[in-house]
């Protein structure tokens, strides 16, 4: 395996590999849980994990961690409007988020790390910047980093630096990103506020310093790899290398990969302008998780992916195409042999698959090679010539493609299901297609009950009876499929 992979550290598209005879470490910055996650932060999450999957294809152990930011301002405020605590208000968004993670095919990393849980690590690691003089605590009893004490400061944004003023501060989590100041490790309590009874006096942590202490608790001082979206680039992970390094002196990642924003619509996400989608919002306009995720790999994550609604049109209809064509190897019939132009055909895009993806993960051109192999693959089954001993390299290549890609085993139904049934209990149905509802009202058994009652009276020749159940299910969104092999039925 020879995965290079762009370091924005260095500049440089890198060879990615764990050190022998160890798993890779990698660090994935995590949601932070005070809402349902948008369809921006899982192009992020899903870039990692057809990073994670491709890794696990070709047999690299992983040690991957993805900590869980449970606690910081925005948190602090909207559990303290809904008068809750903050244990209790985003317990209920990080199993949402997890339920959105599985919805979506994204595995789970091997270690999820809760801040909240992890406390007393970023307090060790706040004394011992203080002992080394890059931290000192302010007269309002936070603690703080000074960015004049590490001169590598800004080295992964490649941010200039030379207006920046010694001793000026910032303390809130969210800031401008272009100015640098020093930072908070610690915030003291103000009072009445929820906080920590700790060796720093009561507060909480600032948002940097959980990354720093988990991913070291986790994967040591120096490790292979961390990701996360573009935004984090400045200043959390410069942060994040300011603290850590400071404290080990050692380099701390190695690889640092970033993921490009997603636009939608040409603009950026926001509620303002109307075009903010959570998962959810998308799953009850009645698109397939399925097609959702395949659409946010459609571009490698180095570029810009702008999300539109015909781009998601698009990609249902191509994961419809590439599931009719892995039926179609699985259960069609084919003569005898073997066709050496098609084995020929197959080996190449195998081969061009995994190519691509070891060019710092190429989606595109890997997503170009399967569906250049369906189209030679499909033209000469239509004209007889793929052989019966074609199928087997064929359905190697798509297992090969599926465990990258994860869209051809079908959970849609379910994952769709799973949607109506929480916005019936959070009561936003009304947030749902008309059509969805309906069809949904039908369960699978239902449908395949009908679907074999309009197959019986196609026999007994009662047409009529016939084309009204298929009108019926039409309706509720779904479409029968009528081949050799008997009927098939999917929803729009
Ligand atoms: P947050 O929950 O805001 O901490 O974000 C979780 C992850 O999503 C981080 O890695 C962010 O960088 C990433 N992210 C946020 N917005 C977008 C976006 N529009 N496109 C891609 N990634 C995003
Ligand atoms: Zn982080």
């Amino acid at each position: 395996m020879s995965l290079r992979l762009y370091n924005t550290l260095s500049g440089q598209v890198e060879e990615l590999k764990p050190q022998p005879g160890k798993p890779l470490g990698m660090y994935a910055c995590g949601p932070t849980v005070y809402d349902y996650g948008h369809i921006g932060n899982f192009r992020t999450f899903i870039h990692v994990d057809i990073l994670r999957r491709f890794l696990k294809l070709e047999g690299v152990p992983l040690r991957h961690v993805m900590n869980i930011t449970d606690v910081d301002d925005k948190i602090m405020a909207k559990a303290a409007a809904a008068g809750q605590s903050i244990g209790d208000y985003t317990a209920k968004y990080e199993a949402a988020f997890l339920e959105d993670l599985k919805a979506l095919g994204i595995e789970q990393p091997e270690y999820l790390a809760r801040a909240t849980e992890n406390i007393s690590l970023m307090v060790g690691l706040v004394e011992k910047l203080v002992e080394r003089g890059c931290a000192y605590r302010g007269e309002n009893g936070s603690y703080y980093f000074r960015i004049a004490s590490f001169p590598g400061y800004g080295k992964l944004s490649k941010k200039d630096l030379a207006g920046m003023e010694d001793g000026a501060r910032v303390d809130v989590d969210e800031y401008d990103k272009d100015s640098a100041r020093d930072f908070a490790l610690w915030k003291a309590a103000k009072p009445d506020e929820f906080h920590w009874d700790t060796e720093l006096g009561p507060g909480r942590p600032g948002w940097h310093i959980e990354c720093s202490a988990m991913a070291t608790a986790y994967l040591g001082e120096t490790f292979d790899l961390h990701t996360g979206g573009e935004d984090l680039m400045f200043p959390h992970h410069e942060n994040e290398i300011a603290q850590s390094e400071s404290a080990s002196g050692k380099t701390f990642a190695r690889h640092w990969m970033h993921i490009r924003f997603l636009l939608v619509e040409g603009k950026k996400m926001s509620k303002s302008l109307g075009n903010f989608y959570t998962l959810r919002d998308l799953l009850l306009r009645g698109y397939k998780a399925s097609a959702i995720r395949f659409l946010l790999t459609a571009v490698p994550y180095r570029n810009q992916l702008n999300f539109t609604f015909e781009g998601l049109t698009e990609a249902t209809n191509a994961v419809e195409r590439l599931r009719t064509f892995a039926q179609r190897m699985r259960t069609g019939e084919f003569p005898a042999g073997s066709d050496a132009s098609i084995l020929e055909a197959t080996q190449r895009a195998g081969k061009n698959f995994i190519a691509s993806l070891e060019d710092d993960l190429n989606t595109a051109e890997a997503r170009a090679a399967i569906f250049e192999l369906v189209r030679l693959a499909n033209s000469s089954a239509d004209r007889g010539e793929l052989k019966q001993d074609n199928i087997a390299p064929i359905l190697e290549v798509l297992a090969k493609f599926d465990q990258v890609f994860a869209v051809l085993e079908d959970h849609d139904d379910a994952v769709t299901r799973f949607a109506l049934d929480w916005a019936a209990k959070e009561n936003r149905l009304n947030e749902a297609t008309p059509e969805l509802v309906a069809g949904y009202s039908l369960s699978p058994e239902a449908i395949d009950k009908l679907v074999e009652e309009r197959t019986q009276a196609r026999k007994a020749r009662n047409f009529a009876h016939a084309d009204a159940i298929r009108k019926e299910l039409a309706e509720k969104g779904i479409l029968l499929e009528d081949s050799a092999d008997g009927v098939r039925w999917h929803r729009k």
